[in-house]
């Protein structure tokens, strides 16, 4: 089983059975709803913070294969970690789905698997979707906290 394999198997185990998903009616979690026009991805994440550290992540959604692993390969990776890290876990996400450098004491895990979505940059929206709906959750949680 070569590396490519492996990482397709990885996706595809996420996709059957996607960790922390389905959405829950309560008023302490942050919700981001983002859609990829461009395949048809529809992507709602949910967060829960106390400003600082990350408690829970939830998500749920329609969507490609890669759309819908991924999320679940994000909350797994991100949960129980602080925003500040997670914030920069994220961009490392992102610069693996560009072919570029990223910090492997970072991005490590599931997450991988997904460097070979560079190679199809139609899919990279696909693959970044359920982060970037994090991303942008974490942001206003941040804030919040600030203020
Ligand atoms: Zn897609």
């Amino acid at each position: 089983m070569n590396l490519n394999h492996l990482y397709r198997a990885v996706i595809m185990e996420h996709y059957k059975n996607p960790l922390h998903k389905g959405l829950i009616e309560d008023p302490t979690y942050f919700t981001v709803h983002l859609h990829n026009p461009s395949c048809g991805d529809d992507m709602t994440v949910q967060v829960k913070t106390d400003g600082k550290h990350i408690f829970d992540i939830r998500h749920d959604g329609t969507g490609c294969s890669i759309c819908c692993s991924s999320a679940s390969v994000m909350s797994e990776t991100l949960i129980d970690k602080d925003i500040a890290f997670a914030l920069k876990v994220i961009n490392e996400f992102y610069n693996l789905l560009m072919a570029k450098p990223y910090d492997e004491t970072l991005l490590i895990g599931d997450a991988l698997a997904y460097g070979g979505v560079s190679q199809f940059p139609a899919r990279i929206k696909c693959a970044s979707l359920a982060w970037k709906a994090l991303e942008q959750g974490l942001i206003r949680e941040g804030e919040n906290s600030n203020g």
